[in-house]
């Protein structure tokens, strides 16, 4: 008798490139995981440097159709576009959890932040608005104008493969722009699903276009001479090395980092709701967000009554895989980066932090689990501390006052977002005006803007000067013009070699 052993299909995922599936011919892929399961699930292509250049030609063909086409119609397609991911958005949310982790729940708000994106975008003819100015001289006008930019590019993380692009093609696009797509190559299928939908809905072939793959197909798109823009979100060292090559080769950029989030706690804070907020921001999506809380700073008497409502609730989070409703926290994206996330544990107490709970414990299933986890007595000089450990592991640092608090969190290298809780206003106001991150919350632990304001850290959390989404975004995927008219009037008209003035 012969034994079979079952192997579970492996999904090739290839390119999207001027409307339709593009396998690559480069021979190379990538390994994408179920991580609730630890098994692979599917192979993505990687791009060779000419595949990336067929995706650019693909979105230079289909550019300058786009440009002429009317603000009616894009708001109409807009319209469509938001219609069909709302309809569909258990479909997405489902591949989000298969190739991500996340439990489904959060999937879908992952896709709704995202969606509100695209729904600011339907009011495209109102955010392109350019200014008037009647008689500025003496039958001179003057009125300015945005234009797009061209073929502009995006370069994505794995913890948001739907929203994080959404930030990106969704005002790209829709300023008049063609967008060429680099996804992450951890959880990449998210992409594909919004191309076809793309499709679906009306948008022209080679106005969207997905390339798969690594570092090659990276620094093709930094490299290549028709890309005007490039968009990034990842981590802090590529982020980096990306700003610095796309400047170099003339591009505009802006490029999202990573972070190390604080949560200020003050003694008149309401304990119950200050550790729910923190249990909420650490443990959420398995602290892989960018906006995660991953250091709690104590202040004064605060931090024993507050270390053990912490501690408690920790056992009430459900983890699991994300397809049960029961989950409330998934596993981690890949088997690497919970060992990664699992050492800050196993290091806390020869750097001397006090491990309050170990995630290691009872970790349920095959995948890639970890379970929430809890350091005390943490301090700036530890790697737990000053690494962006990007997992379930929370840290409480312990001072005295709150200008100690503040003088933390301006420390830190990152500046993307911080919260504070207290019942003060005053101390409340005077935070809002001294600390140095991008985003604050005031009893938020999670400010991420909504998508009318822009979204962007300072320091290491942001290479460039304009934030994603919102009017920045406007700004970012357009350049301005501003033109001077006079209509000729013989009665006026008259040589004059002095430079133009206006009184
Ligand atoms: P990552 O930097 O490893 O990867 C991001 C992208 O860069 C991917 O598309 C990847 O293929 C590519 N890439 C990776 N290594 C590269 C290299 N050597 N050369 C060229 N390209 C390379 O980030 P990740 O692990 O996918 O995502 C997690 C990180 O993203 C965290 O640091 C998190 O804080 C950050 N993040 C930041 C924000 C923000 O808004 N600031 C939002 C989400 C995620």
């Amino acid at each position: 008798m012969t034994e079979t052993v079952e192997t579970p299909a492996v999904t090739r995922i290839p390119h999207w490139i001027g409307g339709r599936r593009s396998e690559s011919g480069s021979g190379r892929s990538g390994p994408v995981f179920n991580p609730a399961t630890g098994r692979q699930s599917g192979a993505v292509d990687f791009a060779t440097v000419e595949e990336v250049d067929a995706a650019v030609q693909a979105a230079q063909a289909a550019f300058g159709g786009w440009r002429e086409t009317s603000l009616a119609k894009r708001a109409e397609l807009f319209f469509g576009i938001r219609e069909l991911i709302h309809a569909r958005r258990d479909e997405v949310a489902e591949i989000l959890v298969r190739e991500h982790g996340k439990v489904f729940s959060d999937a879908l708000g992952e896709v709704t932040r995202g969606l509100e994106v695209v729904e600011y975008c339907c009011g495209i003819p109102q955010l392109l608005k350019g200014e008037h100015s009647e008689q500025v001289s003496t039958g001179i006008d003057v009125h300015s104008i945005r234009q797009p930019l061209g073929v502009v590019a995006g370069i994505t993380p794995f913890n948001f493969p739907a929203m994080v692009p959404m930030w990106m093609w969704a005002p790209a696009i829709a300023c008049g722009n063609t967008f060429v797509l680099k996804p992450s190559e951890k959880d990449p299928s998210a992409s594909l699903w919004t191309a076809e939908l793309l499709q679906e809905a009306g948008l022209p072939d080679g106005v969207f276009n997905v390339v798969m793959g690594d570092k090659v197909a990276v620094d093709a798109i930094l490299q290549h001479p028709d890309i005007a823009a490039v968009s990034f979100v990842g981590s802090t060292p590529i982020a980096r090395y990306v700003y610095e090559q796309s400047t170099a080769t003339g591009k505009r950029c802006q490029a999202l980092g990573g972070a190390k989030n604080h949560m200020i706690v003050l003694p008149d804070a309401d304990i119950d709701s200050a550790a729910d907020a923190a249990i909420s921001a650490a443990y959420g999506s398995a602290g892989e967000r960018c906006m995660a809380v991953s250091m709690v700073v104590a202040v004064g008497d605060v931090a024993e009554p507050l270390v053990a409502a912490i501690r408690d609730r920790i056992p009430q989070v459900n983890v699991g895989d994300g397809m049960d409703p029961a989950s409330e926290m998934g596993p981690l994206v890949t088997a690497e980066h919970r060992d990664k996330v699992a050492s800050y544990i196993e290091n806390a107490p020869a750097e001397g932090a006090t491990v309050v709970v170990d995630g290691r414990d009872g970790v349920p299933g095959e995948g890639f689990f970890l379970n929430p986890s809890l350091l005390d007595n943490v301090t700036p000089t530890m790697r737990a501390y000053a690494d962006e450990i990007f997992g379930p592991v929370l840290g409480v640092t312990r001072v005295a006052t709150y200008e100690e608090a503040v003088g933390l969190v301006n420390d830190s290298p990152y500046g993307n977002g911080v919260a504070l809780f207290t019942r003060d206003g005053g101390v409340a106001r005077r935070f809002q005006f001294e600390v140095d991150a991008g985003m604050v919350g005031i009893n938020v632990p999670i400010p991420v803007p909504v998508a009318f304001y822009s979204f962007g850290g300072w320091g290491d959390s942001l290479f460039g000067d304009r934030h994603v989404y919102g009017p920045e975004a406007i700004d970012f995927y357009t350049r301005g013009k501003v033109v001077t008219t006079r209509w000729p009037d013989p009665a006026t008209s008259k040589i004059d070699l002095g430079f133009p003035q206006t009184r």
